[in-house]
């Protein structure tokens, strides 16, 4: 197996300054599948420069936004080509199933669809009344510079394409730096928007490790915004490492989300079988390595044994495999690390009460080499838990019961995070009610997990800062200017002289 060349400046494919290379691992078996270059300080401001030059001197920030659009529409037909490879690398790389790794390429080709729509329809500055007709003046959005980007594991190709697509189409340039677990379809992304036309210098990519790559790109003082999904540790860090250089800082961090059941949602068996379905649908989709998991059930009393009876059987059927082996629901977590963190959390609940319901174990025989853990349930959780309040990451789902629609909604809002959270009623006063109530940046009514390139994405509260997708996910992209200008210049008088 040869060193890939995965590090991308200027233009130009290279390993990294000090030769280093990483092992990447299939989760599924826990062998090498590939090896991408281990960049540095010195390949991350080199790769900055670059940013900088195609910024400051470069075409693409001046490109008319027509261009801009069309390149994006490319990139997006570009994708939908390799839809089965990526789909296919993406599965490998991240141990998920390979029909989600396809349908991860679908929502990516659309966001860009997406932005490049939003900027054709745009009517560009917003004219605004000084009230003379002697002055013009006139608002425009401008692109905001060298942007950094830095992405977790678990969404590779989709989380730096919510990135990507709004850089371009707003006219910055970047450098990307993918999680180092998972980079291997970020690097082929590069090389697409490369196919599509992208003037050398705007897209940029290190692969290599949270610090140095990472850290530096934050600190960095020819970086004008940082925007970064990921964790909360690494997050507060990647915040305070902006600060010094005041530039713009994105985050999408994570969440410990509520999926909050009435027993009136489920009266007859088939909305009883639908609640259930996408409460199992929630919380192990990728074995829980979903931002939005919904890792608490907050599920009325009288509903709990029922619910929660089903809910475990159902759980211990799910198929667990290799993603790309047919039949198979989920795959492994993503590494030793995370298999780790999970069995941890399991034993420090079930130390302090929780009752395992499901699950609670890695799979044993033939074919689970890798990072497997069955999804697991516990019920008899409650606030002062660990794994009630930190997020796993992992297929963990609490239990935890309400009588009253307070009581529901003051558990759903317990959480220092706020990202998402469901309510399944089939009242819909009770639903517009709990909605406008749970303090967290998507709420879904009778589902979980959709989301729409056209709706802003992102959380309350330490789920992060800013918003993606939507108007708001370009307007992060973006530095607004006012332009005043004057038509009958006259001295003021202020001073005497
Ligand atoms: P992580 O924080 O460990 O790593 C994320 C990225 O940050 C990686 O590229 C990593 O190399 C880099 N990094 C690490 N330390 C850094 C530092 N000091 N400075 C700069 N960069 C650094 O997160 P992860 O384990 O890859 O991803 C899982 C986390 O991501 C979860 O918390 C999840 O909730 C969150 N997430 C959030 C969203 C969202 O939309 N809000 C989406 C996906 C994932």
């Amino acid at each position: 197996m040869s060193a890939q060349q995965t590090i991308h400046v200027g233009g130009e494919w290279r390993s990294a300054a000090s030769g280093a290379t990483r092992e990447i691992i299939d989760p599924a078996d826990a062998t090498v599948f590939a090896l991408v270059a281990e960049g540095g300080t010195e390949d991350t401001d080199a790769a900055v420069a670059a940013a900088r030059r195609a910024f400051d001197e470069g075409e693409w920030p001046r490109t008319p936004v027509a261009e801009r659009a069309a390149l994006l529409r490319r990139v997006a037909d570009l994708l939908q080509r390799n839809r089965e490879a990526l789909g296919a690398l993406e599965s490998r790389d991240a141990g998920k199933t390979l029909e989600e790794g396809r349908v991860d390429v679908d929502c990516v080709a659309d966001a860009f669809r997406y932005f490049a729509d939003l900027v054709m329809n745009e009517s560009g500055g917003r004219v605004v009344d000084a009230g003379s007709d002697e002055i013009h003046s006139v608002v425009v959005h401008e692109p905001v510079g060298v942007c950094a980007l830095i992405t977790p594991w678990n969404y590779p190709l989709l989380q730096a394409s919510w990135k990507i697509a709004p850089a371009l189409a707003a006219g910055n340039t970047f450098v990307v730096k993918p999680s180092e677990i998972t980079p291997l379809t970020t690097v082929e992304l590069i090389h697409l928007l490369e196919e599509a036309g992208l003037p050398d210098g705007v897209a940029n990519i290190v692969t290599g490790a949270g610090d140095p790559v990472g850290a530096r790109l934050a600190e960095h003082p020819d970086v004008d915004l940082v925007s970064f999904t990921g964790g909360l540790s690494s997050g507060t860090k990647v915040m305070r490492a902006a600060a010094d250089s005041v530039k713009k800082v994105a985050l999408e961090l994570g969440g410990k989300n509520p999926n909050v059941v009435f027993a009136d949602a489920c009266e007859s068996d088939e909305d009883f079988d639908t609640a259930v379905d996408q409460a199992l649908n929630a919380a192990f989709i990728h074995s829980g390595q979903v931002c939005s998991a919904g890792s608490r059930l907050i599920v009325e009393e009288s509903l709990r044994e029922r619910f929660i009876g089903e809910l475990a059987r159902r759980a211990e059927k799910i198929r667990l495999g290799r993603g790309t082996d047919h039949g198979v629901e989920c795959g492994p977590l993503v590494s030793p690390q995370q298999l780790a963190k999970t069995e941890e959390y399991v034993a420090s609940a079930l130390a302090e009460g929780a009752v395992l319901r499901a699950g609670g174990r890695r799979p044993e025989g033939e074919g689970y080499e890798g990072y497997f853990y069955r999804p697991t349930v516990l019920d008899q959780c409650h606030r002062e838990m660990r794994v009630v309040r930190e997020e796993v990451f992992g297929p963990v789902l609490t239990v935890e019961t309400f009588r009253t629609e307070d009581e529901a909604v003051a558990l759903a809002n317990d959480t220092e995070y706020g990202l998402a959270g469901a309510v399944w009623t089939a009242d819909p006063g009770r639903a517009r009610r709990v909605a406008g109530r749970l303090r967290h940046g998507t709420v879904w009514i009778n589902d979980f997990h959709p989301y729409l390139p056209q709706a802003e994405w992102g959380g309350f509260g330490k789920s992060g800062i800013g918003r993606e997708l939507g108007p708001s996910g370009l307007a992060e992209y973006r530095e607004a200017k006012h332009i005043y200008q004057n038509l009958a210049p006259r001295p003021v008088r202020w001073f005497a002289g």
